[in-house]
């Protein structure tokens, strides 16, 4: 029995049964590289989902956190924690429209503050009547029973019920079942930039613009999950910028912390402020390990990581899509360092198997998607060491029977 499969057999007696993990336990990693408890070094394209932006045990984060961990842990939110307010300025200085920050500890932790927020805005001014969210069918935001509700996504719900009143959806990207949806009794659209989970659908041309527009005009807020493609993993700090909209409200998590746990909102000063005194809080929310781990991420993101990413992300998409001539490779979506692989007559478990067996860690998506966020420090030379093992592995993989219509 190897190291990992004896990893696996504990935890299948001590842990829920709720994931369905890699056969594979990873202890120790550096930059791109992961290893495993048998000591196979992987490329590790997965990126704890999106997480690690710098990769891992980015030496420059080792070392806030470490500092941190040896100066203050944690003293709630009953006091001003500088490192949080240095955190906040340096978020809203790369938000121009947003004037307000507020830290939990995860995405659906956000996404729970925004949604709040949006009803608690209306509240304010009068309107509770005005408390709907209205949200896109298979997005994702979260596994809080009103994120799981937003999200859409009936196998995330089932046995869950009764969810959150008050959701109604929309088919992602379609701009006349929007306008339909929003009423005076909307409190908010919440939709994610490019839909991540789902298997890297971006939203189509003019979709967020349209968004914005609609609902100033009907009242409603815009609120952006940005937890899975914002600080820089599209190539820009948010992924709304390519769109030129801003939001009224986002969310930020995954790549905030580089793996440390953290998540926020950003809200304008306007809608910002009714999360008023006493209204929503979290114990652990913005703590100084946390916080000053994030403000280290901004700083090397900011220091030029960002930039050479953009570099590297479009020489690896071309890479990829050069393997389209294979014929298993149909296309490649998504920008920057968050991409989805479409596949044709291939099973995309068995691709992602195939690449853990030559040593590259993806995510696969359904049946015919492997998402890959790689780390925004990748070099030149692991993106084509990268798209050679996938490569193999799209050649490896025996041919799917072929899809009922
Ligand atoms: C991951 C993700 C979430 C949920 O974040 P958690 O930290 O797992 O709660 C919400 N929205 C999007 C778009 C995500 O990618």
């Amino acid at each position: 029995m190897s190291h990992s499969q004896a990893w696996a057999a504990r935890a299948q007696k001590v842990l829920t049964p709720n994931y369905r993990q890699q056969p594979l336990a990873l202890v120790r990693g550096q930059g791109a590289r992961v290893w495993d408890a048998d000591g196979k070094e992987y490329l590790d394209l997965l990126g704890g989902v999106a997480v690690n932006a710098l990769g891992h045990c980015h030496p420059a984060l080792v070392k806030a956190l470490t500092e941190q961990a040896g100066t203050l842990w944690h003293v709630s939110n009953h006091f001003f924690i500088p490192r949080q307010i240095e955190l906040a300025e340096a978020l809203l200085r790369h938000t121009p429209w947003a004037g307000r920050a507020f830290f939990c500890n995860s995405g659906c932790e956000a996404n729970e503050a925004m949604l709040k927020l949006s009803r608690k805005f209306h509240a304010d001014l009068g309107h509770p009547e005005r408390h709907e969210i209205v949200s896109c069918v298979d997005s994702f935001h979260g596994r809080t029973l009103f994120t799981v509700t937003a999200g859409g996504q009936e196998k995330y719900q089932h046995g869950f019920e009764p969810l959150v009143p008050g959701v109604r959806h929309v088919r992602f990207g379609d701009v006349e079942a929007l306008r339909a949806a929003l009423t005076d009794r909307t409190a908010a659209f919440i939709v994610e930039p490019t839909l991540g989970e789902a298997g890297v659908f971006p939203a189509p041309e003019g979709y967020l613009a349209a968004a914005r527009e609609l609902t100033r005009k009907a009242g409603a807020l815009l609120c952006l999950d940005e937890i899975q493609t914002g600080i820089g993993r599209t190539g820009r700090w948010w992924a709304h910028e390519w769109a030129g909209v801003t939001p009224d409200i986002l969310s930020s998590a995954k790549a905030l912390g580089g793996g440390f746990p953290i998540g926020a909102i950003l809200a304008t000063e306007e809608v910002g402020q009714h999360l008023g005194g006493g209204s929503h809080g979290t114990t652990f929310g913005g703590n100084p390990l946390a916080c000053a781990t994030a403000l280290a991420v901004l700083r090397e993101l900011e220091g030029g990581v960002l930039e050479r990413s953009v570099e590297v992300a479009a020489s690896l998409r071309e890479q990829l899509l050069a393997l389209r001539a294979g014929g298993r490779l149909v296309d490649v979506r998504g920008r920057g360092m968050l991409l989805g692989l479409a596949l044709r007559g291939v099973a995309a478990p068995e691709v992602g198997r195939l690449c853990r067996e030559a040593g590259v860690l993806v995510n696969p998506i359904g049946d015919d998607t492997i998402r890959l966020a790689p780390p925004l420090t990748l070099t030149a030379g692991e993106a084509a060491e990268v798209v050679l093992r996938i490569g193999a592995a799209l050649a490896a993989a025996p041919a799917s029977a072929p899809r009922k219509a």
